[in-house]
């Protein structure tokens, strides 16, 4: 026998000697990168037939079968290969393709790249949601959390999550509570973390009381719950200190209270003013009338009854904004919707 394509004698396959049958038959089109996702949790790959632990030159081979298709007409490829780390995700892979057509053996070599994408595996996904190590437990100063508190610190601590979720970090469930909420976290540092970071964010205090929750390889295993405070008092609020009123005007870094019958600021630490205490009360514009004997009287937009307002508003201004309580009404500092959430 002898090649159609140089002529050369000796065994051919297709009618091309084996020089020729390479040249003409590619064994595979190389990929330039092989993606795969590996679980953070249990290091598992994902193949196609499914998830599977694997140790990572032996993915990575499986790989390479599973994802570069046989070029025909070669009936079967063998892959080996040398990688390089580029990093914990990102490897080079210096690849020799062996592609067998009868009794020939045709050598490609290429590069690619393996690339890791960190996931979860099914199995990991449903122990995560069992699992927890600690507890951190968000709650309002002998108050309720409002529903606007409620909806800003869940979103708050999911973006905090997400941002550390590399580092097993995951909350497996939440629930709201007595007027609070409560996060079943992955570890204690993560609940230690989170109970800082909204503390600093919206005010309050935070306190820790681990508990020995069992043994784990001989050592002691602690469940940690991470209490945040958040402040007794929100701006806007109208309270009794001390036999005075005052309106919140701040909350962070510290407690401010403005005296109502004197318009007079005061800050103090949260422990100062727990003994303060809310009152209900309006705040909104009212028209200011000013009768013959010199005094400001507030008219109530809905109820149009007149209060005078203390202090005296000192402009000879037509509307004002008030805080109305059963004792009067007085100036408030405040925009009318202070308190609205
Ligand atoms: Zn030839
Ligand atoms: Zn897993």
């Amino acid at each position: 026998m002898f090649c159609v394509e140089c002529g050369a004698e000796g065994p051919t396959y297709e009618g091309l000697c084996a020089k020729d049958f390479a040249k003409k038959h590619a064994v595979v089109r190389a990929p330039e990168v092989v993606d795969v996702e590996r679980c953070a949790s249990c290091g598992s790959f994902r193949f196609r037939s499914g998830w599977s632990k694997l140790e990572r030159d032996l993915a990575a081979t499986r790989l390479l079968r599973e994802r570069i298709p046989t070029e025909r007409p070669y009936e079967r490829v063998t892959f080996t290969f040398v990688a390089r780390e580029e990093d914990a995700n990102n490897f080079s892979l210096t690849v020799k393709a062996v592609g067998r057509f009868q009794d020939l053996e045709s050598v490609q070599g290429f590069r690619t790249r393996l690339r890791i994408k960190p996931s979860l595996c099914d199995n990991c996904q449903k122990q995560k949601g069992r699992y927890y190590e600690g507890i951190l437990q968000v709650r309002g100063e002998g108050r309720e959390l409002t529903p606007a508190e409620v909806r800003t610190v869940r979103t708050f601590v999911a973006a905090r999550v997400d941002r550390s979720a590399e580092d097993g970090a995951f909350v497996s469930r939440m629930e709201e509570v007595h007027g609070g909420l409560d996060f079943y976290v992955s570890t204690n540092a993560l609940g230690k973390n989170l109970a800082r970071d909204i503390a600093d964010a919206f005010g309050g205090s935070v306190s820790t009381s681990p508990k020995l929750f069992g043994q784990k390889e001989g050592r002691e295993v602690f469940r940690v719950t991470s209490l945040v405070r958040l402040p007794p008092f929100r701006v806007g609020d109208v309270v009794r200190h001390k036999a005075r009123l005052a309106e919140v005007v701040a909350v962070r870094p510290f407690v401010v209270l403005r005296d109502l019958a004197s318009g007079e600021e005061r800050r103090f630490k949260a422990k100062e003013v727990r003994s303060a205490r809310r009152l209900d009360a309006e705040r909104f514009e009212a028209r200011i009338e000013r009768p013959a004997t010199g005094e400001a009287i507030a008219i109530h937009p809905e109820s149009g009854e007149g209060r005078p307002v203390t202090p005296r508003p000192k402009e000879r201004a037509a509307r004002a904004v008030v805080v109305w309580t059963s004792e009067g009404a007085f100036l408030s500092a405040l925009p009318a919707d202070a308190s609205k959430n």
